[in-house]
């Protein structure tokens, strides 16, 4: 067993030559995140701070981060060079003071380090044209339609909050309650429910000066009962609507919804979406039923399963997404402890979903010490790696289209930033 973390890095990069080494550099980032030096703020410019658009996607909370550091780190960094000679590589950013990875300047800009070992420079994101404009409502734009993956993507989280409440309820990795409670704490602007005519007026100062942004994701936590009245497919729906007709096919249209009957996947669709997400979080039945509790009472995952395959009919081949929280079925004291059988078990899933022309793709799980699951270790790199394996495999024999709204693929051009399984296609 290799012994310092660059040793254990290098024997990755060797172990799986089948995977680029951007792929597995980014992972080991995603699962174990970032610590900044705060002289790297001096010397980056202009960039675009993280926007906490949803979750925290942060290993310590807000009120324990470093003062110098809190409300500075960028959204996402790019890096490129250095001893691998890197293709560029976006990647999300999760503060961790004590990660290995340190952000620290070298040669008068930022570069990634992995203890002593310089990984490469890095670029951050720059601000948006129309990120600093006001509404008439007030909100800065940042707020209301922040932009993530390089700007491929813009991220409108119309509520704020999730009606699976508490311990019985909530998805025990999921942290969106508690991180809109610690927003508020450090007075950030942190809106619960976005108004639609406020999403559209932001919208049009984006369509007036933006051409980089080509999709949006409309997310936000399920509603269980109702919310303005509304039951979960008509409020959603209503911001979709409100969208397309004022920029139809302007950009892709996403939504990160709950699985539905066909019904509704047909009233989602007639308001203009076109790739639906209905994360499935983790395969396993028993996982299932103890991580996501909410979704297995008031929907079940059988039922879940179902209505996800169903939808293929409404949406069409590989526009129904699901996403897997990758790594959360080795969660402690819950999940596998050995990285073949939960692979095993993930690897079913994706097989499963992908012959009836769902397309899964899998995010990074990030341990939010604010989420029910709490700090913990991440999976080992070699689950990262070898999920990526199993994703690519699975997804070369399915005959499946490639993904859409996502954004360029494969390594060097990927901008997908919280997993690399857009890095690892083959074109
Ligand atoms: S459904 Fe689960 S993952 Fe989604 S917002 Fe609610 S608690 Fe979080």
């Amino acid at each position: 067993m290799p012994e310092t973390v660059q040793d254990q890095l290098q024997a990755h990069i060797e172990n799986f030559a089948d995977l680029p080494a951007e792929a597995i550099i980014k992972s080991d980032i995603l699962r174990l995140g970032l610590q900044f030096d705060s002289e790297v703020f001096k010397v980056s410019g202009d960039y675009k701070p993280k926007d906490y658009f949803i979750f925290s996607f942060d290993m310590v909370p807000l009120a324990d981060q470093e003062k110098d550091i809190v409300f500075k780190a960028p959204e996402e960094i790019r890096i490129s060079g250095g001893r691998y000679n890197l293709k560029p590589t976006v990647v999300s950013v999760r503060i961790n003071h004590d990660s290995p990875y340190i952000v620290k300047v070298a040669d008068g800009e930022p570069h990634l380090f992995i203890a002593d070992q310089n990984l490469g420079k890095l670029d951050f994101h720059g601000v948006p044209s129309f990120y600093g404009e006001t509404l008439s409502s007030g909100h800065k734009i940042s707020e209301i339609v922040p932009v993530l993956e390089w700007g491929y993507l813009l991220y409108i989280t119309a509520f704020r909050l999730c009606q699976y409440w508490g311990e019985s309820e909530e998805c025990r990795f999921c942290d969106i309650n508690e991180n809109y409670r610690q927003q508020h704490k450090a007075k950030r602007p942190y809106t619960g429910v976005k108004d639609p005519k406020v999403i559209v007026e932001a919208l049009k100062h984006v369509a007036a000066s933006d051409t980089t942004a080509k999709a949006y994701t409309l997310t936000g936590g399920s509603i269980t009962s109702t919310l303005k009245g509304m039951n979960e497919v008509d409020f959603y729906a209503q911001y979709i609507e409100a969208i397309e007709n004022e920029f139809p096919d302007r950009w892709i249209s996403k939504a990160v919804v709950q699985a539905f009957p066909l019904d509704d996947c047909r009233r989602l669709a007639k308001a203009g979406l076109k790739i639906y997400h209905p994360n499935y979080e983790v395969w396993d039945p028993e996982l299932f039923k103890v991580i996501c509790p909410g979704k297995e009472a008031t929907i079940g995952r059988e039922n879940w399963i179902k209505r996800v395959c169903d939808s293929v009919d409404v949406f069409g081949p590989a526009k129904v997404i699901p996403n897997f929280v990758g790594g959360v079925e080795m969660c402690q004291p819950y999940g596998f402890k050995e990285v073949d059988r939960a692979i095993e078990s993930t690897r079913e899933g994706l097989e499963f979903f992908m012959q009836r022309g769902v397309l899964p793709r899998f995010t990074t799980w990030c341990p939010e010490p604010i989420a029910n699951l709490g700090a913990q270790e991440s999976p080992p790199l070699e689950y990262f790696c070898k999920l990526l394996l199993a994703w690519r495999e699975c997804f070369n024999n399915s005959g499946l289209p490639m993904p859409e709204g996502y954004g360029p693929i494969g390594v060097g051009k990927a901008v997908f930033s919280v997993s690399a399984f857009m890095d690892v296609i083959q074109e």
